[in-house]
């Protein structure tokens, strides 16, 4: 055959793919699996989202869109920005892309040149150094742990920063662990980019998802010369269940919005059209469907930690927003359960594949091998009845 580019070969595929295939294979099968494997909300779309997108598309709103965005909804999403994290964009700081997870792409295809290093958090979301990668730029991992609740500490940044470090990116609410960065690590982290003249990529997508009442705090919000090197990654695939959408936006400095903007006229263009429609009614209607999602979220987060607690063996940090837990189930390596050496998370969700009918994702998808990700994204009922099979297949 002929050969494929390097770039090709080294992006991993993704193994919570792998994983998510090999459950549906099952179910196929007949075989009842609870499944705590979603990266995405159970909830439907709102229907008046929909509703707005099905006229839109009825009226003929059908042809390409300015690059990047329609102006009524970066006008939409400046306002967003000034009215939920006091930051005032102007729409022409602010791009619409095909998700968050591609406006994170064009981020780095602006930003990074050859050898350019980019910092974040290891347990991190599975496409961080694959996205890095494709910059052709390299993943500079700061390791995590549950004590310190997943949150890089400034002095663990300061640590690995060189001439090549072009950006930091921090994800809070995170994903895999629920983790929220406070106000005073955000300062220093802001202080040590500004110092030191690196961006900050703040990915913000699960800002809605917060519990036990915490406020959301956009970095960029601190004050205006950290506002001027952050990127602010946001969207509507996981506030208002629209992953499949495929709408997300970037607010940064000017000049990085414009490079952004004509790398996506090169490759997708603008949005999709009605689904930028569908972005404009979920911004600017109603937020209750929001909240009501929120606290179901909430409700299920508190359920899922009660019943991880009954279960030896098991620790994790309570996960304080986004909808992961990610416990620490490494005391059962090493160990003979039910015929099955458990030697790392692969094994361990192999085992529980098999064993007790539940699909996770193994912590390695997000360089901790420790752990097991679940997503609570579910109802209380498939929780129960999954904890209920974990437990039983833990107990030996
Ligand atoms: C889901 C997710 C995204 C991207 O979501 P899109 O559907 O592409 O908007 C970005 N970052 C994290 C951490 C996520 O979990």
């Amino acid at each position: 055959m002929l050969s494929l580019s390097q770039r090709s070969e080294k992006v991993a595929p993704s193994s919570t793919l792998a994983i998510t295939a090999k459950i549906n294979t099952m179910q196929a099968e007949g075989i009842d699996i609870v499944k705590f494997a979603a990266g995405e909300p159970d909830f439907d779309t709102p229907e008046y989202i929909k509703d707005a997108a099905i006229e839109s598309l009825r009226n003929g709103f059908t042809k390409y869109t300015p690059v990047p965005g329609i102006t009524e909804l970066r006008e939409a999403i400046a306002e967003k920005f000034k009215k939920d994290n006091d930051l005032v964009f102007s729409p022409s700081q602010i791009i619409v892309s095909c998700g968050a997870k591609h406006s994170i792409y064009n981020i780095l295809q602006a930003i990074c040149n050859p050898g350019d290093e980019v910092v974040f958090a290891a347990p991190y979301w599975v496409s961080y150094p694959e996205i890095v990668k494709l910059a052709d730029a390299t993943p500079v991992i700061v390791e995590t742990t549950a004590d310190e609740n997943f949150c890089m500490k400034p002095e663990q940044i300061e640590s690995v920063i060189s001439d090549r470090t072009k950006a930091v990116i921090i994800s809070s609410p995170g994903n895999p662990t629920g983790t929220v960065y406070d106000a005073p690590t955000l300062a220093q982290i802001a202080e040590l980019a500004l110092n030191r003249q690196f961006y900050v990529i703040s990915d913000e997508i699960y800002e809605a998802l917060l519990y036990d009442n915490l406020k959301h705090q956009s970095i960029a919000s601190l004050n205006e010369t950290v506002r001027e090197i952050t990127f602010v990654v946001n969207g509507v695939s996981k506030a208002y269940s629209m992953t499949g959408w495929r709408i997300g936006y970037t607010a940064g400095p000017e000049k990085a919005i414009q490079a952004m903007s004509r790398i996506q006229s090169h490759s997708t263009s603008n949005p999709t059209s009605i689904a930028q429609i569908g972005a404009l009614t979920a911004l600017t209607e109603s937020q209750e469907a929001v909240e009501e999602m929120r606290q179901a979220f909430e409700e299920r987060r508190n359920v899922i930690c009660q019943r991880f607690d009954e279960i030896d063996g098991i620790t994790y940090a309570k996960p304080q927003g986004a909808f992961y837990i990610f416990p620490d189930v490494s005391a059962h390596y090493g160990r003979r359960i039910h015929g099955k050496t458990i030697n790392g998370s692969l094994d361990m969700t192999a085992y529980l594949l098999d064993n007790a009918r539940v699909g996770v994702i193994p912590g390695s998808a997000s360089g901790a091998d420790n752990h097991l990700r679940l997503s609570f994204a579910t109802s209380l009922e498939e929780i129960n009845s999954g904890l209920d099979r974990i437990k039983e297949a833990l107990t030996y």
